[in-house]
């Protein structure tokens, strides 16, 4: 029997801004009604009701936040079944091993000190950390955290919130570092969080975030990274004001290659610290790309259309000479480009994956295109591979040229070509 989640649960519409609560939120953008991103029905199940959920963009005029109108319960989002594990992603790996090295050396970190990571999945990013001689505990609800026990990390598998902070430094006594990446965006209650985060710290202990960043979002057009688990899409700026409202300061910044471009963010009890030059230099770099007023996304909405009507034409084309196009690879992201683009599986007839994923045997979200093993793809030599984690074009293309693919690249974003 297939699991069936058709109700809403806690559901709702956000009016008012997640960071200073203001009403006064101006729409940028509108991607449609569209699935979870995570929710994929099996191959071969009858196409039955689905939950779709509007999928709006706001930025608050007040404080400048960059969000979405509308936060699906975190249960629906974030199931036990969740399929997403980080270690098959090569770039996180890298990244987590290089965050253990700078916050050993930033923070002088000894063995024995305590991290805790906030949505640990499957334990990539304490690995490093445990290798190193620190006490690491995960927090992550999913069964990634199965994946993490059996690499002998401790874990406690559940959502975080205020009472598991409370249970959690009761239990392991203050964290010298508390780690949340890729999950800082996705928890709502922003301020309640940091709060949560503020209570399992030492006095000198650091919280480092790590977050898809809007600067990259808006340079190179990653509309596809807007989906229901990111409520919120930070700017340095709009990070700096949730944190001073909970007394804490950044302290440290660097942006980083993961996910087509992220932000790593140091943040201690204010006075605690010395702010690094990189802050300062970020923030210039926001202000000069329009993020700091705003001017950035007056122009994005347009962007957005023109890339998704010049894809419509490249792929029509094709489709009129009787070529054959399998997607490569169902990252989050390709549920949005997907589903904002509208295309199916009369366009593209199936979607690879590496044989460990989750995905495969299942449907991209709110479409009958399949997730199958990426075998087939060099098996039945199609003419066109579309590549759906286009931020990673040239290194995936270089990987599937070699394992023998020899038909040609389609890369959707930022401006659509042929490879
Ligand atoms: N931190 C990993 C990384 O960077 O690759 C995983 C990121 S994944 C996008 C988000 C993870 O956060 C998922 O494993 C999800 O189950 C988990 N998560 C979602 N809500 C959570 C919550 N309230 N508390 C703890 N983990 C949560």
């Amino acid at each position: 029997m297939q699991e069936r989640h058709l109700d809403p649960l806690g559901s709702r519409i956000i009016d008012t801004c997640q960071n200073c609560g203001s009403g006064r939120l101006r729409s940028a953008l509108f991607l449609g009604y569209v699935p979870p991103v995570n929710t994929m029905p099996e191959i071969g199940a009858p196409a039955d009701v689905e939950m779709r959920f509007p999928l709006a963009v706001f930025r608050c005029q007040e404080c400048t936040l960059v969000q979405i109108g509308y936060e699906v319960d975190p249960q629906i989002l974030f199931p036990h079944s969740y399929p997403y594990l980080s270690g098959s992603t090569r770039i996180l790996r890298e990244n987590f091993a290089d965050l253990a090295a700078e916050s050993k050396e930033v923070l002088g970190l000894s063995s024995g000190d305590l991290v805790v990571d906030i949505g640990a999945n499957d334990g990539t990013l304490l690995t490093p950390f445990k290798q190193n001689g620190q006490n690491v505990l995960g927090i992550e609800p999913s069964q990634a955290a199965d994946v993490a026990t059996q690499l002998g990390i401790a874990m406690v598998k559940d959502y975080f919130n205020q009472a598991l902070a409370d249970e959690v430094r009761q239990k392991h006594g203050p964290a010298r570092l508390v780690t949340a990446a890729n999950v800082f965006a996705h928890i709502p209650d922003v301020h309640g969080i940091v709060s949560a985060v503020k209570h399992m710290m030492a006095d000198d202990g650091v919280f480092v975030s790590e977050s898809h960043y809007l600067l990259s979002l808006v340079e190179t057009l990653q509309y596809d990274t807007i989906y229901h688990e990111h409520l919120r899409y930070y700017a340095l700026g709009s990070l700096i004001d949730i944190f001073e409202r909970n007394g804490l300061e950044v302290f440290r910044v660097k942006r980083i290659p993961t996910h087509g471009g992220s932000i790593r963010v140091y943040a201690a009890t204010k006075g605690q610290r010395e702010i690094d030059a990189s802050v300062r230099e970020c923030l210039e770099e926001e202000t000069r790309a329009g993020i700091a007023d705003g001017t950035a996304l007056d122009s994005f909405l347009l962007r957005v259309v023109q890339s998704k009507l010049a894809l419509m034409s490249l792929l029509s084309d094709i489709k009129q000479d009787g070529g054959r196009i399998y997607g490569v690879g169902a990252p989050s992201r390709a549920s949005t480009l997907i589903n904002y683009t509208g295309l199916d599986d009369g366009i593209i007839d199936c979607v690879m994956e590496i044989n460990t994923s989750h995905k495969i045997n299942k449907y991209v979200p709110g479409t009958r295109i399949p997730v199958l093993d990426e075998k087939k793809l060099f098996e039945d030599q199609p003419d066109y591979a579309l590549l759906l984690s286009w931020h990673i074009a040239d290194e995936l293309a270089e990987i599937l040229k070699r394992n023998g693919f020899r038909g040609k690249f389609i890369v959707p974003l930022p401006s659509p070509t042929v490879l």
